[in-house]
């Protein structure tokens, strides 16, 4: 192993959030496409827009369980005086009607069945009696009443759904209904994740008085997961210079996701190992709070962010910058789904860097989102992130009071422009 100093030490540049935001959208690598069945793609997103390879319905059929008929033969039909057809058969959904329906006559039908030919018109079970092959219709409303026609909610080569929808249980419903048995989906990237830390213990591992449990794994897996990402490996890593180096070197993932050890510490090894393994660093270090010290480096199509360790830090920094890099890479567009909100509090930024101020949303029905913000905001305090729906970004020096309206970054997963 290479020793040395890492680049982003000569650098000792600190960018403003949007000068990092514009490093990694100019390093967003191909997007790659697959085809897979229906149900592999569901939580994917559609790499091209599906056309009807067929009409729904398919033929035109009934709506109702009763009697199929022409519409001429009982249009005067009331309770009083019934029009009567001769009872000539019978159409059931997945057995039809095989001949033609006369004048006066009908021929019973089940939901969905095929509108046997000669008919125009179902009159529901409820309106009718059937004794001796004859069939009593005593109330009608119109022609075609109760009839599903071929075509009537899309013809064959109308679009379905279109490039960058995410595919749910509902959208892939429509598309077996149709046959449509594969889709091109955007091919989710490999995300891996290494988190660095001596200190650290799973969940439900004894623990020390001076350890601290791994939040960060299943808060990233799970939160990659609904972004739309493929976790490929998730690791933990001592604080060893060595142990860091071999854990990305034997990484085979699209985005490497770190946690831990990428500040100034004397423990901090994921700087020098990503160097080492060849990574260029792009930047290290944000004006921002939290999550100053996140680090980005690429390695040909690797790219490699190095997360702070505090819980909160590592969150904000992957939903700022990580996620919309998730989201690009199926199809949809670099940002984030934003929500606008009027403040229910005063809140200003008395720092000296932009801070990211986690909020709580509320719908109120008529007047929109209020917002609210949780007092304990330390980048330690999980408590700010599990109770919040997203943040607000105020600049240093910036207030902001009751009554204002302002936008929302969004955690939750909403429809994103393509
Ligand atoms: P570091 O960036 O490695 O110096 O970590 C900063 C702080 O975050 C330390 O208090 C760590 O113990 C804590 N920390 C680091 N990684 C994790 C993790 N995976 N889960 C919970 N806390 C962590
Ligand atoms: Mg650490």
């Amino acid at each position: 192993m290479k020793t040395g100093k890492h680049s982003s030490d000569k650098k000792d540049t600190i960018l403003t959030i949007s000068e990092a935001l514009d490093i990694i959208k100019n390093n967003i690598p191909e997007i790659l496409t697959e085809v897979v069945s229906l149900e592999e793609s569901i939580g994917k997103y559609l790499a091209k827009d599906i056309l009807a390879p067929e009409p729904s319905p398919r033929y035109t059929n009934s709506a109702m369980d009763g009697y199929a008929l022409r519409w001429q033969d009982v249009l005067n039909a009331s309770p009083d005086s019934p029009a009567l057809l001769q009872l000539v058969g019978e159409s059931q959904a997945g057995m039809q009607f095989e001949g033609t329906v006369s004048p006066g006559q009908a021929v019973r039908i089940s939901t969905g069945a095929v509108l046997a030919p000669g008919c125009d018109t179902v009159v529901r079970v409820e309106d009718t009696k059937e004794e001796n092959g004859t069939v009593h219709i005593y109330n009608v409303r119109s022609l075609g009443q109760d009839v599903r026609f071929k075509g009537e909610e899309f013809t064959t080569g109308e679009t379905l759904l279109t490039r960058g929808l995410r595919l749910t249980a509902a959208r892939a419903a429509l598309l077996a209904g149709v046959g449509v048995e594969t889709v091109a989906v955007c091919k989710p990237c490999k995300v891996a994740i290494l988190v660095t830390g001596s200190e650290l213990v799973s969940v439900g591992e004894k623990i020390a008085d001076d350890q601290i449990r791994d939040s960060n794994m299943i808060m990233l897996e799970a939160a990659v997961r609904e972004a739309g990402g493929k976790v490929v490996r998730c690791i933990r890593i001592e604080d060893e210079a060595k142990a860091t180096y071999q854990a990305i070197a034997e990484t085979d993932a699209d985005i490497i996701l770190c946690t831990g050890g990428v500040s100034v510490g004397r423990h901090d090894h994921v700087k020098n190992a990503a160097t080492e393994n060849g990574y260029t660093p792009l930047f290290w270090r944000i004006r921002q709070k939290p999550g100053k010290p996140l680090y980005f480096a690429r390695k040909g199509k690797t790219l490699l962010f190095g997360l702070p360790g505090n819980p909160v830090s590592a969150f904000m920094c992957y939903n700022h910058y990580v996620r919309p890099l998730i989201t690009a890479l199926n199809g949809l567009s670099f940002g984030w789904p934003m929500v606008p909100g009027e403040l229910l509090d005063d809140i200003s930024n008395n720092g000296k860097r932009p801070n990211m101020i986690r909020v709580e949303l509320k719908w109120r029905p008529n007047r929109g989102h209020s917002i609210t913000h949780a007092a304990k905001q330390g980048s330690h305090m999980l408590t700010s992130l599990a109770h919040a729906d997203g943040y607000i970004i105020l600049e240093p020096g910036q207030s902001v009071k009751k009554g204002d309206r302002i936008d929302v970054y969004r955690y939750d997963f909403m429809r994103e422009p393509v």
